[in-house]
This record gives C-alpha cells, structure tokens and sequence, in this order.
C-alpha cells in the first residue's frame, strides 16, 4: 500500500477515508493485522493496523524491510492523446520504471490540459501493481519548446522519429547516463519541430521500425529499447 507519509520505526500514518475503506472494508483487516507499505522513498516498511474506523484510522510502522531502490534514470517526454490513452502511457511508463514522466505540449498536441493528479494517481497504481517501492513523478504539462530550453545536455534524448527511413534503428549506443524518450502527438512533430529537434547535441533519432506506431505504442517500444541498450 502506497502512503504518502514519511516512514520510520513507530512512526503512526493516519489513513484517509478512501484507504480506510479499501483496508477495513474491502481487505477486512482488524486492528493488529500487518501488512506491507512503501511511500517512494523510504523503502518497504511492515505496518501494523493501530486503528481502524468507517472513515479512518491509523497504521504504525513496524520495520523497515526493503531499502529505497531507485530505477536507471530514465524519463518519458509524450505529447499527451486522448484521456484513456494518456492514462495507458502513464500507468505503462510507470510500470516500467521511469523516474519522472512529462507531458509535453507540442505544435500538434491536441490536448492543452492534463489532470497531473489523475496521472500520478495512476503512477501510484502501478507501483503497487508491480510490487515495486519507487513512483515515478508526474510532472506538470510544459511546453516542449521550454523543457529543451532548460535541458540538462548531460542526459540524451531518443527523439523518436516516424519519418527516418529503414526499420528499427538506428539505435543510440550506450552512455551509461541519464536518459529521455520523446514521443509525439498523433499529428506527429511539425517540419520546424523535426528540424530543431535534429540539430540539438543531446538528442539521438530513433525509428522503431517500418509501422507507424500508436504514441502509446511507440512509448512502450521507445522505454522498451532504450532499457535493452542501457539496462533496467
Ligand atoms: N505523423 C504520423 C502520421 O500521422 O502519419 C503519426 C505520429 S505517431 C501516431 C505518434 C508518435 O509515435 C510519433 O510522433 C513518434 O514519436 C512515435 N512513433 C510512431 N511510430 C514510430 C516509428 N516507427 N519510429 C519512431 N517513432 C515512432
């Protein structure tokens, strides 16, 4: 169970409703009854139910079980799509390790706005689905042209790029550093987009084979590759 709380030895997290109601209504545990929580960075912790109410309670930490671990550093930039699909790339890229996911707006994203609550409630979700101790952040939607603005050129970029010729590849060698994925709109990247994009220093084009892919597609291809060439 995922708590956004700090952890340590005896320390009591108070439960929200919803919590309280997944753990006492529909998990039936009874006050003395343990189980395992993670909040994102203080590693694994059993807990045991000190309180148990309709609409809260309260759980202690008991003992640390597993320490913080953090994935390779890896980001997914992606224009966002429609609501059901942009939830599909979060929860994926979050299943699969991205430290920090950034909805971009670019020339043809057709979606200005995205709910970064509902997201990282998703991100949680995956977490816990895959029994992992790390959430990835979901960052605000920026502009794209203002996230390659501030870009740190110490971390690559794999522009993923529909329009190069030949299958998969190239693929960029391995750096050993931090990482980024950048998918486009379902209109894909305008011609000054592309061009701009080409030209940076930290930014290697990638092609993920002769289809063009869904952006929820290309994104699980994209995070997929890059962690075969730079590890997982
Ligand atoms: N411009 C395309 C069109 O309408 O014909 C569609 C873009 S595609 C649906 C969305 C994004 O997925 C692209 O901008 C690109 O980042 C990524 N993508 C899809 N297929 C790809 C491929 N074969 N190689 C590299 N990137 C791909």
């Amino acid at each position: 169970l995922f708590l956004d709380h700090p952890l340590a030895e005896g320390q009591g997290v108070p439960l929200g409703s919803d919590q309280a109601h997944y753990l006492f209504g529909v998990m039936r545990l009874a006050v003395g009854a343990r189980l395992a929580v993670f909040n994102g960075r203080d590693g694994e912790w059993v807990a045991e139910v000190a309180e148990a109410g309709k609409r809260g309670g309260i759980l202690r930490a008991v003992a640390q079980v597993r320490d913080q671990e953090m994935p390779p550093d890896l980001w997914l930039l992606f224009a966002p799509i429609k609501k059901a699909r942009t939830d599909f790339i979060v929860e994926k890229a979050a299943e699969m390790g991205c430290r920090r996911i950034l909805p971009v707006q670019t020339e043809f994203t057709n979606s200005e706005r995205v709910r970064a609550d509902r997201l990282r409630a998703h991100a949680v979700e995956a977490a816990e689905q895959c029994g992992g101790v790390f959430v990835s952040e979901v960052a605000e939607m920026a502009r794209l042209g203002d996230v390659l603005a501030g870009w740190d050129g110490g971390r690559t970029l794999w522009f993923c790029d529909e329009t190069l010729a030949g299958g998969v590849g190239p693929v960029p060698e391995r750096t050993g550093g931090p990482g980024a994925v950048l998918i486009g709109p379902e209109g894909g990247f305008s011609d000054a987009e592309r061009a701009r994009l080409r030209g940076l220093p930290f930014a290697r084009s990638v092609r993920l084979g002769p289809r063009i892919l869904r952006a929820d597609t290309a994104a699980v291809a994209a995070l997929t590759l890059w962690q075969g060439v730079e590890g997982d």
